[in-house]
């Protein structure tokens, strides 16, 4: 595939069947020794591989370590399900502790999370729900019914954001009933929609249903959507003109980045990001750590100390709307902002405490790091 392909034309629904999914179609855009190519297919079958020819075709052919490459390719490192780094999980965020059934996680008094499918357009290799992701046939079918009837039993629910996998890879009719439910909730105030659609696969922004849905809700409740660009390559013309479509249609969109080592580590990455983001309209939101997930915080993960550093070169180089990304732990017990280091001691504030750890909201911890940990135990 060519840099000419307008992908904007494309049926976002037929283009899907020429993602590549094997190693073999795989070994068209880069060549593998024979130790490799066996690791891969060992990895292969663990998290499956699956990259649109949108992405594909911003990989750099010639470089191996492309950041782009990173994040697409499986690696033979995903055999090393803990590793350098330390312990992992395949559930650093706590999501089964608040399965509340038929895919609500309600972690916070004021917010439901809706895991609405397990598909995505593209198999990220530093996903932190690799654990379900591409795996639709590990989890019974699920009711939105019932995840309604939750919500609405449940007043102290203002916001709800529909997750996954990705949201957007469901068909408009089935994204229109989940959002003709919510809509009629009265004490839902705002919906977020969690996609990485406008990075990975943005020609499904060029559906004019999905746009018009988006718009009719826009004009009963406020709509978020919670985007999630890494790299300022993947800022392309294309992506650009996914963006705008969205916010023509009254959504504000907020990107949720990852720090990843091999990706986007180091202060110039991340100013490139920042304002690349700005360029296009997009807020700066969440810069993520890369959480203990099995199978990927041995080669994403970078040590806490270093992140700080990389955070706070990069935000002397933002101007204000730049830099007000925070930069995040996704802790067990909630989220916590990573504020800096106070000698070998890293300062973290409780930005939401879980349901019932009304205690835990807004204090403050200072702990003492090791120079490479990359994660808080509390
Ligand atoms: S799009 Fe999001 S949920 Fe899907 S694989 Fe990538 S990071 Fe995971």
């Amino acid at each position: 595939m060519n840099g000419e392909t307008d992908w904007s034309r494309l049926d976002w629904k037929k283009e899907l069947a020429n993602n590549v999914v094997t190693i073999d179609q795989l070994k068209e855009y880069a060549s593998f020794g024979p130790d490799e190519e066996m690791a891969l297919r060992e990895v292969a079958h663990v998290h499956p591989v699956n990259v649109p020819r949108y992405y594909l075709s911003l990989i750099d052919r010639t470089n191996p370590d492309d950041p782009i490459r990173r994040m697409c390719f499986p690696s033979a490192e995903e055999l090393v399900v803990a590793g350098a780094m330390g312990e992992t999980t395949a559930d650093p965020y706590g999501d089964d502790k608040h399965d509340k059934g038929n895919g609500v996680l309600h972690k916070y008094d004021y917010t439901a999370l809706l895991v609405v499918t397990e598909c995505c357009a593209m198999y990220c290799r530093h996903c932190f729900r690799r654990r379900m992701v591409g795996k639709p046939d590990g989890h019974p079918p699920r009711d939105f019914a019932g995840a309604l009837r939750y919500i609405a039993a449940h007043p102290e629910i203002n916001n709800v954001i529909l997750s996954g996998g990705d949201p957007l890879m469901l068909s408009t009719a089935a994204l229109r009933t989940m959002l003709t439910g919510l809509a009629a909730i009265e004490h839902v105030d705002f919906v977020r929609i969690g996609s990485r659609t406008p990075v990975t696969y943005p020609l499904r922004l060029f559906d004019d249903g999905l746009i018009d849905l988006l718009r009719e809700f826009g004009e009963r409740k406020a709509l978020y959507i919670a985007t999630h660009f890494n790299h300022v390559r993947e800022i392309t013309p294309t992506a650009t003109e996914a963006i705008r479509r969205l916010r023509l249609c009254g959504a504000t969109v907020n990107n949720q980045a990852v720090l990843l080592r091999g990706v986007n580590d180091t202060a110039e990455d991340i100013v490139a990001l920042m304002n690349g983001l700005l360029g296009i309209g997009v807020n700066p939101y969440y810069l993520y750590q890369c959480m203990p997930v099995s199978r990927v915080r041995h080669h994403f993960q970078i040590p806490l100390k270093q992140g700080v550093d990389i955070v706070d070169a990069a935000r002397a180089r933002l101007n204000g709307y730049g830099k007000r990304f925070k930069y995040i732990i996704g802790h067990d017990v909630g989220k916590l902002e990573i504020c800096g280091m106070v000698g070998d001691n890293i300062v973290l504030k409780q930005l939401h405490a879980r349901s019932g750890h009304d205690d835990q909201a807004s204090r403050i911890i200072m702990q003492q790091l090791d120079d490479n940990a990359g994660w808080v135990t509390l």
